[in-house]
């Protein structure tokens, strides 16, 4: 696998404090914020705090720990939106844009989290 990070994309800027976010947790190998375009009401990006260009990357690189993190700080994230639908919550849609065919933004590994309205299908037919 052959991914080269980009250390100037824009959410390695945020993890070093050199651009502002709305920080909405914080963990030992994450930070959750709110996203700057909002899709729906509730609307945060959960990122690793490592050089992960996309999902598979992390998959394959990452450290059990970093990836124990990651998915328990977006399950924390659905809590702290009070969106489980096991807890009364309406429900969520968890999103990672990862290359071309999925329009991938920003080259850092990104996990929306969407809420707070009624989402949809999955996809559009093109
Ligand atoms: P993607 O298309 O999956 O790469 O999504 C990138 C997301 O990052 C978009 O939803 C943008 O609105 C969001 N975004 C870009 N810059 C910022 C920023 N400075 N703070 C928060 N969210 C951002």
């Amino acid at each position: 696998m052959a991914y080269s990070y980009d250390p100037q994309n824009i959410f390695a800027k945020i993890l070093r404090g050199e651009i502002p976010c709305k920080s909405v947790l914080e963990t030992e190998h994450c930070l959750a914020f709110e996203d700057i375009a909002p899709q729906a009401p509730n609307h945060v990006l959960v990122i690793p705090r490592g050089p992960y260009v996309c999902y598979d990357h992390f998959a394959a690189e990452a450290s059990d720990a970093e990836v124990v993190d990651f998915t328990r700080t977006i399950g924390k994230i659905c809590a702290m939106l009070g969106v489980e639908p096991g807890n009364g919550g309406g429900g969520y849609r968890l999103i990672a844009n990862s290359g071309e065919a999925a329009v991938q933004e920003v080259p850092h590994l990104h996990v929306h989290v969407l809420a707070g309205r009624p989402l949809g299908r999955m996809l559009e037919r093109a």
